[in-house]
């Protein structure tokens, strides 16, 4: 009996050890590994559904020049993000009328932003930082990670696309965790943070991305200034989980040479672009 429970146990482990071996990626420009054994396409599947359902429920922007003003901010970010690791998204973006500071990237390159959050980017450099970082979740995958991470902890081993397929409208606990883990949480009431190590590696690629795209990289450090000079009373949702102001700031700064690099040679240089 013993023997029969030791072989069993071995067994486990070995497929345990193989998982995180088969699962295991690279994170662009940090080169961090993750484990992440979500198949990308089960999470653009994902993101693309969560996004045609927050099309619905939440009111669209009106105003065209706000729209066409982030259009164009966040088509040259991604395109840069294109141009420098290749995700092959198929991206597109939704401008919410709603005052609140959120903005989020989806796997698979769909982006919404809250008009809430124009009040704080000042410039398009300054939006150009935000939708970098957004969109950097997305590309190095830090959604697929955290939804791996939270499967496992909740002992589930698959979700592929079945997840918000409830007959009766209700969220069932798998869909949560996958709601939550692709950053959806607020909307829905269930948050789950990304950690300190996705907020970094996030800031990090965004300032490189919005460099290429032809932004001002100093301009990130200008904008999360500006964040914590803030009152944050009640904390922006976005933000409430992010690293401390002091952590943040020190290390766009670290980052500053290599992000100028980029910006250097990037083909058009548009600065701090426009105010907003
Ligand atoms: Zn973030």
């Amino acid at each position: 009996m013993d023997h029969v429970v030791r072989h069993s146990w071995i067994i486990q482990l070995c497929i345990i050890v193989m998982t995180l071996v088969v699962a295991c990626a690279t994170v662009p420009h940090s080169g961090r590994k993750q484990l992440n054994f979500m198949p990308d396409k089960d999470l653009d599947a994902l993101g693309a559904r969560a996004y045609s359902e927050l099309l619905v429920r939440e009111p669209s922007c009106e105003d065209q020049e706000v729209k066409d003003e982030i259009n164009k901010v966040a088509n040259r970010v991604s395109k840069a993000a294109e141009e420098m690791d290749h995700p092959g998204f198929d991206w597109k973006v939704h401008v919410v009328d709603r005052d609140i500071p959120n903005a989020f990237c989806l796997p698979g390159g769909k982006i919404v932003v809250y008009t809430g959050i124009l009040r704080y980017v000042k410039n398009e450099a300054g939006l150009a930082t935000i939708m970098g970082h957004e969109i950097a979740h997305a590309v190095a995958r830090h959604g697929g990670e955290r939804l791996s991470q939270q499967l496992a902890l909740n002992g589930i081993s698959s979700v592929g696309s079945e997840i918000f397929r409830n007959k009766d409208g209700k969220l069932d606990n798998k869909t949560k965790v996958a709601i939550g883990a692709l950053g959806l949480g607020a909307t829905i009431g269930v948050l789950l943070p990304y950690s300190r190590t996705h907020e970094m590696e996030a800031d990090r690629i965004g300032q490189l991305y919005m460099a290429k795209a032809g932004y001002d990289p100093s301009e990130a450090i200008h904008l999360w200034e500006r964040m914590a000079s803030i009152d944050k009373h009640p904390i922006p949702v976005w933000l409430s989980t992010h690293p401390t102001d002091q952590e943040r700031l020190r290390n766009l700064k670290e980052l500053l040479p290599e992000a100028t690099k980029i910006y250097d040679k990037a083909t058009i240089k548009y600065g701090l672009g426009e105010p907003i």
